[in-house]
Formats: C-alpha cells, structure tokens, sequence
C-alpha cells in the first residue's frame, strides 16, 4: 500500500515522458526506464542532491513524490544561511532510480558532464502545492526545515527556515587585506616566523561560492571580468565556500612574476579582449591565505593553521597554485629569493592571527628591488624621438600637508605605457601644480600639470636628505590602489 498523504494534497498524476524525450538511452548511463514500466510505489520520503558539473555547475535536488523525483536544479546549492534564499530552477521529474545515479553523462549529450551524489538522506513533508514545497531533511551534508516557493514559470526560491547550524558564519561580502611593514631584516626570533616569497603582482582578494569566484583588488574594485582563469578553479572547489587571499602574477619568458606584463591584464574589462589577453598574458593566481571555510571565519585562526586548512584544499590547476611557505631559515628565503630574481620575501608570525584592513608588524616585507608608491602630478614633453610626447613624470607622494614633490622619472617606460599614460592623463589636466609645496624650477618649466589621481610605482636606489627618489626607474601603473593608500614607505 502506499503510503497515505498528509493533509490535503492534490493527486498529480506524474510521467516521465519528457525525460525518455531528452535522452537516449543508447548513449547516456543514465537510467531510462521503458515507457511501459509502471512508476515504482514508494515512501514518498527520499531526498537526493547531486552536484552536476555541467555547462554551468549546478546541484540538483530531487525529492521523491508520486513514484518519481520532483526536481529542481539549484546554481549556488541549498542555502545554508536563512538569510540568503537561493534560486532553484524546476526541471523534468526524473525517474527513482536516479537517486543512486553518479557518472559521466556523455559531452554533446542533455545534461553532459560529470554528476557525483553530494547528498541523500530521507525528509518528511509538511506541505506540498504547485506553489510552495515545505520539507524537513535528514541528510549528512543537509539538516533541517525548507521550504522551496515558486516564484514565476519554473523559477523557485530555496529558504532554510531553520536557524543555521551552531557556530556558523555567513560567507563575509567583503574582508580587506591585512598589509605588511617594510623591514629590512629578517626577525631575530626567526623559528617564531613563516617565510613566503614575495610574489610580484596584484593582491586579490577571492570569495568562491556555489563554484564561482568573486575577485576584489587591494582597493575593493570587483575585477571578476578581468581575471576569467580563476572560473575554472572556483568550479573545481563545488559547494565549497571561502575567501582566499592571494596575489595574481603574470610570468615573463623565464617564468618569473613580471609586474611589466601583468600591466596589459589590470585595465582591461571588456570580455572579448579579456579573452585575447589571456592567450598572450595568461596569470596565475597564488593563494596564500584562507579566511573563511565553509561557514567557518578563520580571522582568529593562527597563520599556521590557516595554511594547514589552505593545503587541505589542495589548491593546485592550470591558473591557480598554493606557493610554499617555509617554517623558520629566513635567511635562507632571502637568498633564495634574490637568487631566483624575486621581490623579496614576506615574513609571517606563525601565531598571528589575520588583521583584515590592518598593515600589521605580524607580517614583514623583505625586499631585494626598493619600490615605491606614487602620485603623478603632472608629465614634461621628452626630446628627441619622444618630442612632444611624454619625456618624464612629476612624481608625488600624499603627506599631512598634501602632495609632496619627490623627483621625476624618465625611464623605465615601454611606448605602449606612454601611450596608455598620454591617453590616461589628458583628461586630468589643469593649470596650477596639484603639489602643496615648492615644485623645483627646472622641473616646473614646460610642465603640464594633472589632477592627482593616477597611482604608479617606481624602483629606485634611495632617498635623499631633500626627500627625493634617487634613480627611480617607472614600474607601472597601480589602478588597485588609491591614492590616499600611497604612503612613503620608508
Ligand atoms: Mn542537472
């Protein structure tokens, strides 16, 4: 007998016609039960979900009801937060035998793409219309009340009612990098730190959620569109949700991290070009930190348990890696670094936790190239093959009084950053110096002044005692931070 309906539930007469229709049986492992089998009697207590990396990866939830599995198709996976309802696309029942299904569906074939059972367990309904579906799971991944409402058509909403589970932390919207001082010496307690290299890039802040990746820079921008390479990484993580801390590089010929070449990649936002600069300047994302794991904050984590929890993710494909770390010998790091023609090295307390937005004496920046932040404030016309064009910049660097002039640099560029520069700069000009004190008349004469807005990075040998950067060579431009971020740093 089957077992009687709670409450008043309309009869719906269920059939399988359109998932025979969207299938060949021949070729898909996926169970097609003959037209003329009649539907099995079941509890009507059966819940799957299964993760189905198909086109775009969705998990599908299938509840069984009437001798078929109703079902809906859920992009980011039943919520685990009452507060975030998730959308839920109604699709073709399927047929109950399904719910052990797991495999490759076929490339070309409806469906294609791999599908794995990420959960099955038992429910208990509490109200099933054509409108709203009230259910209580008992699954090993998924506990607890739902309710799934539709919306319009086959769209649906998936809502936890319950409470979430103890201890649990939604994913955050937004967690600021912590930031490290210039030293220039490896601490003495050297066994209570961490070393990592110092990767020459853009910082870059990943949320991944429902296998898809949400990309912040140093300065909150959403760069997502530029950085198409860390798609595929996301979809790897499946119902995963973190934030990772890392650096995006760009290699040159030899395979070490050029901020030169990254340089073409930090504009750009338009897709079709996105997808030509990948194939000529690819980047590689280096996750170094992880912040928040599956419901879980790890801000109060020490660093040496975050990496632990980091490796476990066994970060490693194509566009993404987990650089090493290095427990004490940071001597050692240095030399290595210099050798192998690197920043520098970054010197982590292993006990320290995470200061999200916080420049902190807990991470330390060892450098082998001084660089420094800074503020165009203006260009001089060049001579020569560059008459007319850009000759140098008026470099500034913001201190309590304003903008203080700190020297001008006049190498370094390639013709295609004075190209973008002239294009960038032309819109910001102005009369009057943006610098707050005295700009040196040799350098003030011919000038053209600019808006202070453009943030760039120079390599140079030292300071002087009139606070000038002595031989400073152009690095690039910092569209990632602002300018208010741009302080001397040594
Ligand atoms: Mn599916």
């Amino acid at each position: 007998m089957r077992a009687p309906d709670l409450g008043t539930f309309r009869r719906v007469s269920r059939e399988l016609s359109t998932y025979r229709r969207k299938r060949d049986p021949r070729r898909t492992p996926e169970p097609v039960p003959a037209a003329s089998t009649p539907l099995p009697r079941g509890n009507n207590d059966t819940f799957v979900i299964q993760e189905h990396h198909a086109t775009a990866l969705h998990w599908d939830f299938r509840l069984e009801r009437d001798g078929v599995l109703v079902s809906w198709a859920v992009p980011k996976g039943p919520p685990t937060d009452p507060a975030t309802n998730h959308l839920a696309v109604q699709t073709e029942d399927h047929p109950l035998d399904y719910a052990g299904f797991s495999g490759e569906i076929p490339k070309g074939e409806y469906g294609g793409g791999s599908v794995t059972i990420w959960d099955r367990g038992t429910y208990e309904c509490e109200t099933w219309t054509d409108r709203e579906v009230k259910v209580v799971l008992h699954g090993e991944q998924v506990s607890g009340r739902y309710v799934l409402f539709r919306t319009k058509g086959k769209n649906w909403m998936m809502h936890r009612m319950d409470p979430p589970p103890e201890g649990f932390a939604p994913l955050p919207q937004l967690v600021r990098p912590m930031l490290a001082v210039l030293r220039d010496a490896v601490p003495h307690d050297d066994d209570a730190w961490a070393y990592e290299f110092k990767w020459d890039g853009v910082r870059a802040m990943v949320y991944v959620e429902g296998g898809r990746p949400r990309v912040l820079s140093r300065n909150d921008r959403d760069v997502t569109g530029s950085y198409p390479e860390l798609r595929a990484m996301a979809e790897g993580m499946g119902s995963t949700q973190a934030v990772l801390d890392g650096e995006i590089v760009a290699m040159d010929a030899d395979g070490r991290p050029s901020f030169g070449e990254l340089q073409s990649r930090m504009h750009v936002t338009n897709p079709a070009q996105v997808r030509t600069l990948m194939r000529q300047t690819p980047v590689t994302f280096l996750a170094f930190d992880v912040l928040h794991l599956d419901g879980r904050s790890l801000l109060d984590v020490p660093y040496r348990e975050r990496r632990a929890v980091l490796d476990s993710l066994e970060l490693a494909g194509p566009s993404w890696q987990t650089p090493p770390f290095f427990e004490g010998g940071g001597e050692a790091v240095w030399a290595a670094s210099k050798q192998q023609g690197l920043e520098g090295i970054i010197a982590k307390r292993l006990d320290s936790r995470y200061y999200a937005g916080k420049r902190s004496d807990c991470w330390l920046k060892l450098k082998n190239l001084r660089t420094q932040e800074v503020v165009i404030g203006g260009w001089k016309p060049g001579e020569g093959r560059r008459k007319g064009a850009i000759g140098s910049l008026l470099l500034g660097v913001p201190d309590d009084d304003g903008l203080h002039y700190v020297g001008h640099v006049g190498t370094g560029f390639t013709d295609k950053m004075l190209r973008e520069l002239e294009r960038d700069l032309a819109p910001l000009r102005r009369d009057d110096p943006p610098f707050a004190g005295v700009v040196p008349r040799p350098q003030a004469k011919d000038a053209q002044w600019v808006d202070a807005q453009l943030v760039g990075e120079v390599a140079f040998s030292e300071w002087t005692r009139e606070g000038r950067l002595r031989h400073p060579a152009w690095r690039g431009l910092r569209p990632d931070k602002s300018v208010d971020e741009v302080v001397r740093e040594s």
